[in-house]
């Protein structure tokens, strides 16, 4: 049952037919973590506590850097030096009392993820580099978990959901390459990238948990969306599932 602030809240999302008081509760219910508290981590983890995403955790080891500001939105100047998911935990903290959010200051490895992923059901990769995507990739497929992919490199996005553990979903790494073009895998400190883009996908990859929670719409699953801000062109690719992938096939 929602308290009268609440109801006050979540006004907008209960007169949402699609989401409504049930709907809402689901979403204080739900136990999401997420992986990367930079460009992408931002937006997600904002639109996630505001819409009232009960649990939320967040990983990451990073402090926050003047050079985050241009695009990290949930990091302000009077954060820099500290550790990004404590100044996440501040603003969230600002932003919505309901949620339970635990902050996690530690590399992403194949240990923590393992650890930390078991209490939480959806999984969002918010990192900004291959090796980490595959890992969190394993992980989900390993513990049966809902992976909500996004990436973003310059004026190109991309969103996706896997849930490769279910049958002739493609995971992450059955992914074509061709699709993801060559120069995605720049360490950041190489890569360019306008706040808005992130902003942009974040925003996306929070709505596609949100529809996955609440079981509404049309999923991701098994489709890309791709983005190119420049050329302002949309598209979704159906993705299949590699019969000789590594970790989700047979
Ligand atoms: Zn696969």
């Amino acid at each position: 049952m929602l308290n009268e602030s609440q109801r006050q809240r979540y006004l907008r999302n209960l007169i949402l037919p699609e989401i409504g008081e049930s709907g809402q509760e689901k979403l204080l219910r739900a136990k999401v973590l997420v992986i990367g508290a930079g460009g992408l981590g931002s937006p997600v983890l904002l639109y996630l506590a505001a819409a009232g995403i009960g649990n939320i955790g967040v990983i990451d080891d990073d402090i926050v850097e003047l050079s985050n500001l241009q695009r990290q939105v949930i990091h302000s100047e009077k954060n820099l030096g500290q550790k990004k998911v404590t100044s996440a935990q501040e603003k969230i903290s600002d932003l919505n009392p309901d949620v339970n959010f635990k902050i996690f200051p530690e590399r992403a490895t194949r240990e923590s993820l393992r650890k930390i992923c078991t209490d939480y059901y959806f999984i969002l990769d918010a990192t900004d580099n291959f090796p980490t995507r595959f890992l969190i990739n394993e992980i989900c497929h390993e513990q049966k978990k809902p992976l909500i992919f996004a990436a973003v490199k310059g004026f190109l996005g991309q969103v996706s959901t896997f849930k490769s553990y279910q049958k002739n979903n493609p995971c992450y790494a059955c992914f074509n390459p061709n699709i993801i073009g060559e120069n995605f895998s720049l360490p950041l400190s190489e890569k360019g990238i306008l706040g808005s883009v992130a902003g942009t996908i974040g925003a996306l990859q929070a709505t596609a948990a949100i529809n996955e929670i609440l079981s509404i719409g049309e999923s991701l699953v098994g489709k890309i969306l791709l983005f190119d801000f420049l050329q302002n062109n949309f598209r979704k690719v159906t993705l299949k599932k590699n019969p000789g992938c590594k970790i989700c096939a047979k």
